[in-house]
């Protein structure tokens, strides 16, 4: 029956993982995956989420499904976390279900928008963008595009070429945008960037699409990564929106998240979350219970709540601290090339510039391992290995 089915390409992220577990050097290193991992490489649990758990386990819950929308407690304090004051949310406007993560708020979105965005199916993504853009909007039945977004020559943002492409979009194409910290090359607009660009999507007729995977990860401060999304919606924008805890909470295989639409008003938002729950039923019924009541019980606490914005600085800040030693090593190495971009670019991934072969290199004589376009995750640097990695890395490009 399967004779024709041909075997399908390794995953290019998974496979950098698989690699390094097969390496049994002790200085091994693995940049490659975007997992956050303590001063000592190893994976962290947020002391929130233990307490939320201790808190959630002493109340003896019951595992009774899920509304098909999800845990409404849950999804309201996901709106407020994203949109804050937003006049939208205060007017109950705002259609809001919970998500198997960002990857699953992003399909939804996808699937909804196929299906009722009642113009061209175009979504226009940044050229890179996350791995998974395409493929999920692709299955959801969008055609995708991509815009210019990053600059090889400077390792920073195109903003001429990604205005100019946006002018070129037909009216009623949707934009997927990456709120804060983008993924792979960490190169997010400026404030002022961004207020451009919302009047220039606004003029030319364009639907926003926000993906916000890293909300508090890149300064560090939960409000100040939201800016593009809330100042898209205070200009008039009707935008949709995927959130994920992956990262900011740390409950990546939990798989928490949220879809949401800005509706005109209350009635309109009642019409918008009754079909996506028609568009969620045939998918996988009803979302997961446990990682939803964890973030509820966080963003639902004031005390668990502040703890957790601690320690989403905290993170960020571990992360700026690498880059800033990352940057003044491979300058006191004397290493060839500009690396001022290390300390500027935001977020867990740092477009290193470094070339395919130099990543082979890395991988074969110093057991470093990274994805072939030289995006490494910051997150997997500390005080134990950050000497070792710059010394590789500045030997690599002196060839
Ligand atoms: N969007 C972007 C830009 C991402 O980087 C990621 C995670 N790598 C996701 C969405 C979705 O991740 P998850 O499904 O684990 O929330």
């Amino acid at each position: 029956t399967w004779s024709a089915v041909p075997a399908g390409p390794p995953d290019p992220i998974l496979g950098v993982t698989e690699a390094f577990k097969a390496d049994t050097s002790s200085q091994k290193i693995n940049l490659g995956v975007g997992a956050y991992r303590d001063g000592n490489g190893k994976p962290y649990v947020l002391s929130s989420v233990k307490k939320a758990e201790e808190l959630l386990s002493a109340s003896n819950p019951d595992k009774e499904y899920l509304p098909i929308s999800g845990l409404p407690e849950f999804t309201k304090a996901a709106a407020k976390l994203a949109y804050g004051d937003a006049a939208p949310l205060k007017k109950n406007a705002v259609a809001v279900v919970q998500s198997i993560s960002g990857t699953g708020a992003l399909r939804i979105g996808g699937a909804f928008l196929g299906r009722f965005f009642p113009h061209a199916k175009a979504i226009y993504i940044p050229n890179p963008s996350w791995g998974n853009h395409t493929a999920v909007f692709r299955d959801s039945g969008l055609e995708v595009k991509q815009y210019r977004y990053f600059d090889k020559k400077t390792v920073g943002l195109d903003f001429a070429g990604m205005k100019e492409d946006i002018k070129t979009m037909p009216a009623n194409s949707i934009v997927l945008l990456h709120a804060c910290a983008h993924n792979p090359t960490g190169v997010d607009p400026t404030p002022e960037q961004w207020i451009e660009l919302s009047n220039l999507i606004a003029e030319k007729q364009l639907f926003p699409f926000f993906d916000m995977a890293y909300q508090g990860f890149a300064s560090g401060d939960t409000v100040r990564d939201a800016f593009a999304l809330r100042h898209f919606v205070s200009a008039g924008h009707q935008v949709a929106l995927a959130q994920s805890f992956a990262k900011n909470m740390g409950l990546y295989g939990e798989r928490v998240g949220a879809f949401s639409l800005v509706a005109a008003d209350a009635e309109e938002k009642a019409r918008l979350e009754s079909q996506l729950k028609i568009v969620i039923r045939p998918m996988y019924s009803n979302p997961p219970l446990h990682g939803a009541r964890i973030a509820s019980t966080i963003l639902n606490n004031e005390k668990l709540y502040a703890d957790w914005l601690s320690e989403v600085k905290g993170m960020a800040e571990r992360i700026i601290s690498m880059r800033e030693r990352l940057y003044d090593n491979l300058v006191g190495l004397n290493t060839p090339g500009g690396w001022g971009h290390i300390k500027s670019q935001i977020g867990m991934f740092s477009f290193t510039g470094l070339t395919t072969p130099q990543t082979q290199k890395l991988a074969e004589k110093a057991h470093i391992y990274m994805t072939a376009d030289g995006r490494i995750s910051m997150a997997g640097l500390n005080a134990h290995n950050i000497d070792y990695f710059s010394e590789s890395v500045s030997k690599a490009v002196k060839g």
